[in-house]
């Protein structure tokens, strides 16, 4: 597909980083599939896949951790 941001080019498959913050909470999670554009940079996450973070994040939150980083390939 076309970058929706820049317009420029055709995204590729590749990975990217997602960061959540949701008040004292910060997580990272890297290594996430996705549709990067070359030109800007901009990636965009599957909606499942972004489903399934949101899903981590929040037991990530009720835990209590606080900063955590993590590999979308480690994620039960
Ligand atoms: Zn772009």
């Amino acid at each position: 597909m076309i970058c929706l941001i820049c317009r420029q080019a055709e995204t590729v498959d590749g990975l990217t980083s997602v960061n959540f913050e949701r008040g004292e909470m910060k997580l990272v999670v890297n290594s996430v599939p996705a549709r990067v554009c070359p030109s800007c940079g901009e990636a965009y996450v599957d909606e499942a896949v972004a489903v399934q973070l949101l899903r981590e994040a929040k037991k990530i939150s009720e835990a209590g951790t606080l900063n955590d980083v993590i590999e979308y390939n480690h994620l039960p």
